[in-house]
């Protein structure tokens, strides 16, 4: 077999003792997992962990929920509330799980090992470097922030990605306020220290200047209520919307709730340079330079490769791209025993065209040289599973289903009759592949592809027993895998924006906004914690910030 899940030979589960004897005892085949962010630990809480011989590293300890993190730094949420230490996670679902507190810095495919460093210091034999082997390697070691080189952008700016990130712009907000509120400070002093500016008009920019404008206004101005007139807010969009992933309603909502809250939005300007205390933007329509004075900026505008992936994508062959391709089982492409998840993957989808021959072939049982109707609906749902473009294709052209595809390459007869040569097949199933689609880099998506893989993991036997598998198209494209590919399954996003009141895009065409969305985010968001340990305190800090308000030290 190509790859994909590669079946796991052996098992020493006790339900397998029946079986012929065994010489000796298999040794479990070994399972690294990278990171410990949204893909590894829902990867880690699926795996039957009894079944492998697990490791896990990553440089922090604890698992933090990144869809908090813009309420961190305001101080709605504690970040204690956000995170759940891994050894506790391990301990409470008695899994036998090694962890190790390093970064990765080299993965060899050809050796079948990861290279780490210590990340607690090097105050050990040697400095701290150590290899670690494996028969699986899970690489889900998120995204870095892009810069795109934006030069002053690394020194300026504060970043969003990280708890920490989030703990630095607490700090530096309150540090602002305090500066301005010092004697001798000119009023266009104070206009600049107090001049907020978010650069990047994606979810976490909005997140984070909807969650900065509910602090100022709500607590700040009025514990410094002789400068509340400076304060000023700013983003910076290169787009014509803010929100462009989100539907046209919500972008244009979110646009006005903002001007109306004095919220200055900027959208069609690039920022080119950032110095000391000034910010060169670019209009992308005049082309025209202005320059503006800040006292604090916030760079969220993209996500960049971390050097290990990018040193391992020109390992196996994958140089110049932004993510790792993986195929639709996750398995990186090219690459024995080796998946990638969630930001640092993306998934290439194979093309329908590249293997209709083969589709042909499989579904012409008679061997006709043709296809009937019931021939080509026989094998549709393997189709679908195996190229879900298909599925989308007939949706955005809104057939009612095969007929109606089919139909379209033989004219307008949508009789039960209709038969097709592979010519006919082909033209009806020629334009389906620009249906693909990419999955976003979400937590979402890092959750459901951790969960996918672990319960292949787990089923890894089952396919070695069954190679043939539920799909009759598996072995299309040279590809060969017993189990279903990896399906996204959107259930919708939030845009929260301040003031009591969020936007919310659920499946199904459905749009929501203002203050009722506000409360499903609240409990939405408290249900999706990843234990009660941290739920109680998330509710509990929201609780605190509706009787007492934020706290502003620092
Ligand atoms: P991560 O969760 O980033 O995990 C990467 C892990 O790898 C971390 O544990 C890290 O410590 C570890 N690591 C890094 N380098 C190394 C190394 N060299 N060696 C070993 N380990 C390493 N998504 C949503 O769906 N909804 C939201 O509302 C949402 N809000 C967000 C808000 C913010 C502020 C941010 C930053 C992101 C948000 N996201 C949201 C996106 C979401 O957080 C990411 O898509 C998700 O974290 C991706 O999961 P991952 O496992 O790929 O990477
Ligand atoms: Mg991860
Ligand atoms: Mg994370
Ligand atoms: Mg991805
Ligand atoms: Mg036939």
């Amino acid at each position: 077999s190509g790859g994909g899940i590669v079946a796991y030979a052996d098992s020493s589960r006790p339900e397998d003792a029946s079986g012929p004897p065994r010489q000796d005892t298999p040794r479990k085949k070994k399972v690294v997992v990278l990171g410990t962010g949204w893909g590894g630990t829902s990867f880690l809480k699926n795996l039957d962990c009894s079944l492998y011989d697990v490791k896990v590293i990553s440089p922090r300890n604890y698992f933090a929920f990144t869809p908090l993190l813009p309420s961190v730094t305001c101080g709605t949420v504690e970040a204690r509330s956000i995170v759940e230490p891994i050894r506790k996670m391990f301990e409470k679902k008695k899994k036998d799980v090694s962890y190790y507190e390093a970064e990765c810095f080299k993965i060899d495919a050809t050796k079948k090992a990861v290279h780490c460093r210590c990340a607690v210091g090097t105050n050990l034999d040697g400095n701290g470097d150590f290899k670690v082997d494996y028969d699986y390697l899970v690489v889900a070691l998120g995204a870095t922030v892009n810069t795109f080189n934006t030069p002053g952008v690394m020194e300026h700016c504060y970043f969003l990605k990280e708890v920490e990130d989030a703990q630095k712009i607490r700090k530096s907000v309150l540090d602002c306020f305090e500066k301005a509120s010092l004697p001798n400070i000119s009023e266009e002093e104070k206009r600049k220290i107090l001049h907020f500016v978010v650069i990047g008009g994606g979810p976490t920019g909005v997140e984070f200047t909807a969650e900065l404008h509910d602090f100022l206004v709500e607590d700040l101005v009025k514990i410094y209520p002789a400068i509340q007139e400076f304060v000023k807010i700013t983003i910076i969009q290169s787009g014509e919307h803010i929100l462009n992933t989100f539907d046209d309603r919500i972008a244009s909502f979110a646009e006005t709730k903002f001007q109306r809250d004095g919220i200055e939005v900027n959208t069609g300007f690039r920022v080119i340079k950032v110095a000391d205390d000034l910010i060169t933007v670019k209009s992308k329509s005049s082309g025209g330079e202005i320059l503006v004075p800040y006292g604090m900026a916030v760079w969220s505008a993209g996500i960049g490769t971390r050097p290990v992936i990018t040193d391992f994508m020109n390992q196996v062959g994958q140089a110049k791209r932004r993510v790792l391709a993986t195929n639709e089982w996750l398995r990186v492409r090219e690459c024995d025993g080796v998946y990638a998840i969630g930001d640092c993957a993306s998934i290439s989808q194979r093309k329908i065209m590249d293997d209709i021959s083969t589709i042909f072939k499989v579904a012409d049982k008679d061997n006709s040289g043709t296809l009937t109707l019931k021939e080509i609906s026989d094998i549709l749902e393997d189709i679908c599973i195996r190229y879900p473009q298909v599925e989308l294709y007939m949706k955005s052209m809104h057939m009612l289903g095969i007929a109606d595809l089919i139909g379209s390459a033989v004219g307008d007869s949508h009789k039960e009759s209709m038969v097709v040569d592979i010519e006919e097949f082909k033209k009806a199933l020629s334009h389906v592949d620009s249906q693909v689609k990419t999955v976003p880099a979400t937590a979402q998506v890092a959750a459901q592809q951790g969960y996918y893989l672990a319960d292949c993991f787990n089923k890894m036997d089952h396919c070695k027993e069954h190679p043939e598998g539920p799909l009759r198209l598996s072995g299309s494209g040279g590809d060969h895998h017993n189990f279903r590919p990896f399906r996204y399954k959107h259930l919708g996003q939030f845009a929260p924006l301040g003031g009591e009141q969020a936007a919310a895009e659920l499946p199904g065409d459905w749009v929501s906004m203002g203050h009722s969305t506000q409360w499903l985010w609240y409990s939405v968001y408290a249900s999706k914690q990843v234990s009660w340990r941290t739920r109680v305190l998330v509710v509990s800090d929201w609780a605190r910030r509706f009787v007492f308000g934020r706290d502003s030290s620092r």
